[in-house]
């Protein structure tokens, strides 16, 4: 089988180029070239003598994505997606700020968690991705762009559910932040998570980046409702590993709730969300609810998304409604179903920064 360089970190890639019988050197040129120039052949990396290249070509996998479509809205956020080696279809988005670019990636091709407001779990679980499967996302789209040093954030919430293929986006997210890899501050990467406990605690252990949970509930009733995850991992489980999760100075954890007409967004609803997150340092994104087809749910009025706000706002919470932004394309993060037949839904871009 040949070797998947972009999944490895730097000792693994020198270690491999050990074991290839090459100079460790070998091995931090090679990455450089990848991480740091954004190479797709051995062919561009002209500093490897010829032979050696041609050796190197018949070892080592370099691209494993297929660039199958790109779509752009009107509002210059840009749909990609990719075809993995065996077949399946992922999709990123990279969506246009102020002074930079958010890129959302996906983390497994589908998703076996079945949130019923998500057209993703309506999916169901194709496969994992590869660490060298979510890098590549980041990889090749920054090659794409006319100012590729203005991405600066990544976050992990297209399809799929990070904390489910642990191991793989464990080293994906090392690549993003390592100095000699993308080298993204570790303050503008961001995982989501529908809040699988025990790995949130290994998390917050192994690396320093923001973390996203979708709450979506301020009840167990509401919330196992909605997501299934809830029956293994209730609110109190999940709420204990949220206020454990080690942050550093000055930064909060976000709290995801998509508003659902009838289900979560009455006044109630708010005041149980404040009694839960009562004295966290978190922010919650409000996000109206995207129909899509299949889904038996619908989006609340602005009016009374903007009543939920006020709630929250009266009583000192930090909160904001995501804006809509990609909505002739269907582009939201949750929203990517990896057929890329357009859903004409209503997206509303879902990116912390
Ligand atoms: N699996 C992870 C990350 C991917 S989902 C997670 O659940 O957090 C990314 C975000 O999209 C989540 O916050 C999810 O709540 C949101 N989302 C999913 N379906 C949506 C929909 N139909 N409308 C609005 N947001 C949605
Ligand atoms: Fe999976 Fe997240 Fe969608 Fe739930 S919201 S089905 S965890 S991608």
């Amino acid at each position: 089988m040949k070797t998947d360089l972009k999944g490895l970190d730097a000792s693994q890639t020198e270690a491999w180029a050990a074991q290839s019988g090459l100079e460790p050197y070998r091995g931090r040129q090679i990455r450089h070239w990848l991480m740091n120039r954004l190479v797709r052949s051995f062919d561009e990396m002209t500093n490897i003598p010829k032979t050696l290249r041609d050796q190197l070509k018949a070892s080592v996998h370099l691209n494993p994505l297929t660039l199958v479509k790109t779509e752009n809205s009107r509002d210059t956020t840009r749909k990609y997606l990719f075809r993995l080696t065996d077949g399946h279809f992922i999709e990123s988005v990279l969506i246009p700020e102020r002074d930079h670019f958010t890129l959302c990636i996906s983390s497994q091709a589908g998703c076996a968690m079945g949130c019923r407001f998500c057209a993703t779990g309506h999916q169901g679980l194709q496969r994992n991705l590869k660490a060298s499967e979510i890098i590549e996302q980041a990889i090749w789209i920054k090659r794409d762009m006319a100012q590729p040093e203005r991405l600066t954030n990544v976050v992990l919430m297209g399809m799929g559910e990070p904390l489910a293929n642990y191991e793989a986006v464990l080293a994906a997210v090392k690549n993003l932040i390592s100095e000699d890899g993308l080298n993204l501050s570790h303050r503008r990467v961001t995982l989501s998570t529908s809040g699988l406990v025990p790995q949130m605690e290994r998390l917050g252990r192994d690396v320093t980046i923001n973390l996203a949970v979708s709450l979506n509930a301020a009840d167990d009733k509401t919330r196992s409702f909605l997501m299934p995850v809830n029956q293994t991992y209730p609110l109190n489980l999940l709420m204990d590993a949220c206020r454990r999760f080690p942050l550093p100075n000055r930064r909060m954890l976000t709290f995801e709730y998509i508003l659902i007409s009838g289900i979560n967004d009455r006044d109630r609803d708010a005041y149980n969300l404040m009694a839960l997150i009562g004295g966290m340092r978190a922010k919650i994104n409000l996000i109206p609810f995207n129909p899509f087809p299949g889904s038996e749910l619908s989006a609340p009025s602005m009016d009374r998304v903007f009543r939920f706000q006020n709630r929250l706002v009266e009583n000192h919470f930090t909160t904001m409604v995501r804006k809509s932004k990609g909505q002739d394309i269907s582009a939201a993060c949750g929203q990517l179903s990896g057929t890329f037949d357009a859903h004409h839904q209503q997206p509303v871009l879902d990116a912390s920064s």
